[in-house]
């Protein structure tokens, strides 16, 4: 159990009073700090998947397999919104992406982007490298990255972690890949 500790000053200052604010679950172990990408810049989570890839499993090293990596930010033209994308597809991953081992292509839209927080954020990303890098197909799991729909907002950092520990060891229920014509 991990409690953070309040030190604050009462109207009296000299009386210095600690409380307890919250008792959190303490983190899973990773060997990555999930804390450290920048939002607005989606290539420092490519970055960061290439590195816990590296340190959870020992590699490979998909930095420098994948040398073309194309991962922006969409903005939807009108008759693509009619056309029906919906929230639950905030990214998305192209045909050369998942089918050509040393391309990256991967668009989020950026108005869905904005309204997820910094897991669901991670959560999107991954899954669409998950496409992209692994070729996975959709999970039946909803517990699993690779479950068609970004978790809710009260998601927690113990379940994106516990998602990839599986997600990275290719270790999940009816874990399928899409198949490509042979191209590489
Ligand atoms: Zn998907």
């Amino acid at each position: 159990m991990l409690f953070s500790v309040w030190v604050g000053c009462s109207k009296n200052e000299s009386e210095a009073e600690e409380e307890i604010v919250a008792a959190e679950e303490e983190q899973l172990p990773s060997c990555v700090d999930y804390s450290s990408v920048v939002q607005d810049d989606l290539m420092t989570y490519w970055n960061l998947f290439v590195e816990d890839v590296k340190c959870s499993r020992g590699g490979p090293d998909y930095g420098a397999s994948h040398n073309a990596v194309s991962v922006r930010f969409v903005v939807l033209t009108p008759q693509q919104q009619a056309s029906g994308v919906t929230p639950d597809h905030a990214g998305f991953s192209t045909f050369n992406g998942y089918c050509f081992s040393d391309i990256v292509d991967i668009g989020v839209i950026k108005d869905f982007w904005e309204d997820y927080n910094e897991i669901q954020k991670l959560w999107l990303m991954y899954h669409e490298f998950g496409h992209d890098v692994y070729r996975y197909e959709h999970s039946s799991d909803p517990s699993d990255i690779m479950w068609p729909s970004v978790p809710r907002s009260d998601v927690k950092i113990n379940d994106f972690i516990e998602a990839k520990n599986r997600f990275i060891r290719r270790d999940f229920e009816g874990v399928r890949y899409i198949q490509c014509p042979d191209l590489d």
